[in-house]
């Protein structure tokens, strides 16, 4: 498979909503692998910092916000005018997600987003319960509007990097563990059957680890946000409570934990904020690292997924969450914000390639409390390699735009799926259209546990008995 396949063929209007780090990442994938009509594609985006990329590829530039009020009036004439279905590429902040794929379906419109995203308020909301500003209760209404909707026109939600790609890691992750372990199965073809196959090979949970080493040239300024990707966006879901799948093997909860009262009941979040909640967690080359749980929809929806119930009662599901290091100089920008109140700084940065000395993003899922004790399977991306991959992009870019792309080009073959999380599709087809904009993917046993990262010089309320209770994950 050579990077300038034609994958798919698209005759109708593209609408692509933001125009920031991932969106300007995304359009050179579009138009490399899909067979489009460029004077069919609309940008839209308020800021105009990136238009010179769109005029440059002659794709129109439609510089305007959406909101609440006015979202179904724009959009609806980009996505009915001329021949063809449309295709909604939405890779904005501050735009909600499920409105959007409301218009999707009324206009029989294919969508892809990264991210629940919700209308500006939600986040920093200061009159409603902690609860209520979970990934938790953004994804519980995503799958009553799945359930509501029903089949028609296919909606590919939360598909970037993490969450998306790495449900596709996990599932790839338990057949290796599968065959490491020479445990005989069958490749499963439905969720109960992925879900039993993880409580057979005795998963207790999945760390999201992550380390990005990304180093830029220049150093962080005070008063300015770095980051590799949204500033924007890691503020928003780092000033959520931080939030997990909370699996059937943990004997504790965690002092400021709470249990939601409906729903799922898959996740937990606690009553403090992800970006300043650190957890003990494990990446190839680097070893034990300190990581972030930062709220992920990945989280709930993987925890959700590999739920095995007897009746109502939930008898095996894993703990899930998100273990992030981003780059040192976003630790450094968090580190000052919360030591400021949580107040954002004046300014915010993404970095641009160019600015990037060297480093890579090491992003995979660690399968940890099996018998050949935890397993990281992931990417492990390059600044270099992804500059030579394709424009405009870090190597965390790359890996949330390849997963976007591979979200078009499925949701495209597979056209009539409703409202679709990625631990649903197809996760060979995917990582097949994926993989060659991943840098080295693989898979790594270590025998670190949580309780080898704990230096016994002061009294802490670990579990001894069970290395993998999150007792002993999350750092007090
Ligand atoms: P960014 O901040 O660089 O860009 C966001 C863009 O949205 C900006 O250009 C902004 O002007 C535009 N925008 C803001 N308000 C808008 C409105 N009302 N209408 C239309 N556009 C609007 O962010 P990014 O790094 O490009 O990330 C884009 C989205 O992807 C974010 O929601 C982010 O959380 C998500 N993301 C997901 C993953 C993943 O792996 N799943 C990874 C990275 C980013």
């Amino acid at each position: 498979m050579t990077t300038r396949t034609n994958y798919a063929i698209w005759n109708g209007p593209i609408v692509m909503i933001g125009f920031g780090s991932i969106g300007r990442g995304t359009l050179p994938l579009i138009l490399r692998h899909i067979r489009c009509d460029r004077a069919k594609i609309t940008i839209i985006d308020p800021s105009e910092e990136s238009k010179h990329i769109a005029d440059a590829e002659g794709i129109t530039f439609h510089k305007q916000a959406l909101t609440k009020s006015n979202h179904k009036a724009v959009l609806k004439p980009f996505l009915t005018s001329g021949d063809g279905q449309a295709l909604i590429v939405n890779l904005s902040v501050d735009v909600d997600s499920m409105d959007i794929m409301r218009v999707a379906r009324a206009t029989g419109s294919l969508y892809i987003d990264t991210v629940i995203e919700p209308w500006p308020g939600f986040y920093y909301n200061k009159k409603v319960d902690n609860a209520s500003r979970t990934n938790y209760a953004l994804r519980e209404k995503l799958v009553a509007l799945k359930a509501k909707m029903g089949k028609g026109p296919t909606a590919v939600s939360c598909c970037g990097a993490n969450p998306g790609m790495v449900s596709w890691f996990v599932k790839q992750a338990l057949l290796n563990l599968a065959k490491d372990t020479k445990l005989k199965t069958d490749v499963p073809t439905n969720r109960d059957g992925w879900a039993k196959l993880m409580k057979k090979l005795g998963v207790k949970g999945v760390h999201i680890a992550e380390r990005d080493t990304q180093r830029a040239i220049d150093a962080k300024r005070l008063g300015t946000f770095v980051n590799t990707w949204s500033v924007e966006g890691l503020i928003s879901e780092g000033k959520q409570p931080a939030e997990l799948g909370w699996g059937t093997h943990e004997k504790k909860m965690p002092p400021d934990g709470h249990q939601h009262k409906t729903g799922s009941k898959a996740a937990i979040y606690l009553e403090r904020a992800g970006a300043n909640t650190r957890v003990r967690t494990w990446v190839p080359d680097i070893g034990p690292q300190y990581g972030l749980l930062v709220t992920h929809n990945e989280a709930i929806s993987i925890a959700d997924y590999y739920t095995v119930r007897k009746g109502a009662k939930a008898i095996y599901r894993p703990t899930c969450h998100y273990a992030y290091h981003p780059c040192n100089d976003a630790i450094l920008s968090l580190h000052e914000m919360f030591g400021n109140g949580g107040k954002k700084q004046p300014k915010q940065h993404i970095l641009e390639p160019q600015e990037i000395a060297d480093g890579q993003d090491k992003l995979g899922v660690l399968l940890y409390g099996h018998k050949k004790n935890a397993y990281w399977f992931g990417s492990q991306l390059s600044i270099n390699e992804a500059r030579k991959l394709a424009p405009y992009q870090s190597a965390t870019g790359m890996q949330v735009t390849s997963a976007v792309l591979t979200g078009i080009i499925w949701a495209i073959e597979n056209p009539n799926s409703g409202i679709v999380e990625t631990d649903e599709m197809d996760f060979r087809r995917c990582l097949e259209l994926q993989m060659p904009y991943l840098g080295p993917v693989g898979g790594v046993y270590t025998d670190w546990n949580p309780l080898k990262s704990i230096d016994g010089l002061f009294v802490e309320p670990i579990d001894k008995k069970d290395p993998w209770q999150f007792t002993n994950i999350l750092v007090r």
